[in-house]
């Protein structure tokens, strides 16, 4: 069972720090740390603090992961908890049946490969073939961290929903769709940070300003959530770079940081994640309070995991992890890449033909 995500404020300079479930020990690839450690981290002094922060990125990206009997056996042990989603496609069916599938996707890692440039975080034309598929027979939702516009550019699919910024912006179909032919519901919009707009903004240009004597770092702004992306940074560089970031957000004790592959990211310390957008978006399909809906997520970062976990909690559907690596989730199933997610979504299609179709939405069997 995946331990909950703690908030720890850092009432020294006022900046919150999700902490994330470590990931099991490997050698030669996570660095592993307790999560002890890590609080103590937290709690001593400004450079240790840092460091943890850049340990925890770390083992969240693990970039020169060398393959080790004792990594495989990991591996191996890992996966029987977390089957491939394609391995177990029959029974995936099979629970599904009956059920309104209602299909949630992250974007970068998940629709499309992590790419050094994350402006060119392409999806393939074969994924958004499939992806339009599944829409056709699904109500079918992105959610990303990433601005609404931005993914919107990269997918170019107008029948589905869209949730950005962590869900913290979220729009409906842009035209008619079969799933719920009341107007108004199709108009979704909803946006739980707006307030915090113009103070978004002021941080990523303080934050463009400070981190501009790294080389290879990039801040974007997401609208309502700002990313610095260490991608293209040398790893020596790491801390330094977090250590810019965090002089940024002293000042901000509203806003909060986390990490995920290889990103700081920087949001409204809200209520306010992926799980809450799914739940949201099940609202606004009037599927809440069905109990035969069966949402399907799929993703592989750290943020994902609030809406693997709401899954959970809900007892419906089930999480899939894209992930290569061996990490602490609460996804029911894995897959290796973007492509296995692609075959997966394309299996599903073929594999309900036979199940209850989407038409009958709002609620299959009321
Ligand atoms: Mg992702």
């Amino acid at each position: 069972m995946t331990q909950q995500n703690v908030l720890v404020s850092d009432t020294k300079s006022g900046v919150s720090l999700t902490v994330f479930p470590k990931p099991p020990a490997s050698p030669g690839g996570y660095i592993s740390i307790s999560r002890r450690r890590v609080l103590k981290n937290l709690e001593i002094n400004g450079g240790q603090r840092i460091n943890a922060w850049v340990e925890s990125m770390r083992a969240s990206s693990p970039t020169h992961l060398k393959s080790t009997p004792s990594l495989s056996q990991e591996h191996s042990t890992w996966i029987l908890r977390h089957p491939s989603a394609l391995d177990m496609f029959d029974q995936i069916v099979d629970a599904s049946k009956g059920k309104q599938i209602v299909m949630f996707l992250d974007y970068d890692g998940t629709l499309s490969p992590i790419v050094e440039d994350p402006d060119r975080a392409f999806m393939s034309d074969s994924m958004r073939k499939t992806v339009r598929k599944v829409a056709r027979r699904f109500p079918t939702a992105i959610v990303t961290g990433r601005c609404k516009d931005k993914v919107y550019n990269f997918v170019r699919l107008a029948e589905l929903y869209y949730a950005g910024s962590h869900g913290m912006d979220i729009k409906g179909p842009t035209r008619s769709s079969k799933y719920n032919k009341d107007s108004k519901a199709e108009a979704i919009l909803f946006q739980p940070a707006s307030d915090f707009l113009p103070m978004i903004d002021e941080v990523y240009q303080q934050l463009v300003d400070k981190t501009k004597t790294t080389p290879g770092a990039k801040v974007e702004n997401n609208k309502f959530c700002l990313s610095v992306h260490f991608r293209c940074v040398d790893e020596k560089k790491w801390s330094e770079l977090a250590r810019q970031v965090k002089s940024v957000l002293k000042d901000y004790p509203k806003l909060r940081l986390t990490q995920g592959r290889k990103v700081l990211e920087i949001r409204p310390n809200i209520k306010w994640d992926k799980g809450k957008a799914l739940e949201f978006l099940l609202e606004s399909l009037g599927l809440a309070n069905c109990s035969d809906v069966f949402p399907v997520y799929i993703g592989d970062d750290r943020s994902d995991e609030d809406a693997f976990k709401k899954l959970r909690d809900r007892g419906q559907g089930f999480g899939i992890l894209v992930s290569k690596f061996p990490k602490d989730t609460s996804a029911s199933y894995s897959l290796q890449e973007p492509n296995e997610a692609s075959d997966e979504l394309s299996s599903t299609l073929g594999g309900v033909e036979t199940c209850v179709p989407a038409s009958t939405f709002p609620c299959v069997n009321k």
